[in-house]
């Protein structure tokens, strides 16, 4: 399970859909929430759009893996649909806040890498606000409001990257990837090779 996490506007979306378009064997978490849809956004695909009501269902049932509050509105990970990725063996991306990495962490910390997505600057993430200008200003001031508060929870991922160039912010991305996949106690059914080879030694 890979999580990145950044304040909004910090190139998160574009970062993501590179690393599913580039690697195999990745599929992307779609997170339910009761924001509404912004222009552009498709239901099912960027987040199942649900009601109030249903997301306390869903929490009730059990059927989140992790949720949180952000902005006011609720956000939360389907739980069904990660663990069969997961049982299928390919691994899942999740673009979810520091209060879902934490959850997560807790439930599955040797199965989770946690990415922190910095921008260059403050006046970056200001601009990058504005320009998306999907959301009323009074939203956009909050998200800035909320991007230090973010940011103050860099130090819990186990990677911190500076987006001051998408290129090689996505290559980092694609380098820790496959790094945490080599590592011995992922990589299933070694034992095993191991084992075999050293019979036939
Ligand atoms: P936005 O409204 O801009 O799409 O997302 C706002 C924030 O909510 C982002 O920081 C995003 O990472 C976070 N977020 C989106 N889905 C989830 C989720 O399922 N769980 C948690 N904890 N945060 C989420």
């Amino acid at each position: 399970m890979l999580v990145l996490s950044s304040p909004s506007g910090a190139g998160k979306t574009t970062l993501s859909r590179r690393l599913l378009s580039t690697e195999q064997n990745i599929e992307m978490s779609v997170s339910v929430t009761t924001r509404k849809p912004r222009s552009g956004e498709v239901d099912g695909k960027d987040y199942y759009f649900i009601s109030a009501d249903k997301f306390q269902e869903m929490v009730q049932n059990e059927q989140l893996l992790e949720w949180a509050e952000v902005f006011g509105n609720h956000y939360g990970t389907p739980r069904g649909p990660v663990e069969m990725t997961l049982a299928e063996g390919s691994d899942v991306l999740f673009d979810i806040d520091w209060q879902g990495t934490q959850q997560l962490h807790q439930r599955a910390r040797d199965d989770l890498v946690r990415v922190f997505i910095l921008p260059p600057s403050a006046e970056h993430l200001r601009q990058r606000l504005i320009s998306r200008a999907q959301d009323p200003v009074e939203v956009v001031a909050k998200r800035m409001a909320k991007a230090s508060d973010e940011i103050s929870h860099w130090a819990e991922y186990d990677y911190v990257l500076i987006n001051d160039d998408l290129e090689r912010c996505s290559e980092e991305i694609f380098a820790i990837l496959r790094s945490e996949r080599l590592k011995r106690a992922r990589r299933t059914g070694l034992s095993n090779f191991v084992r075999s080879m050293r019979a036939d030694l």
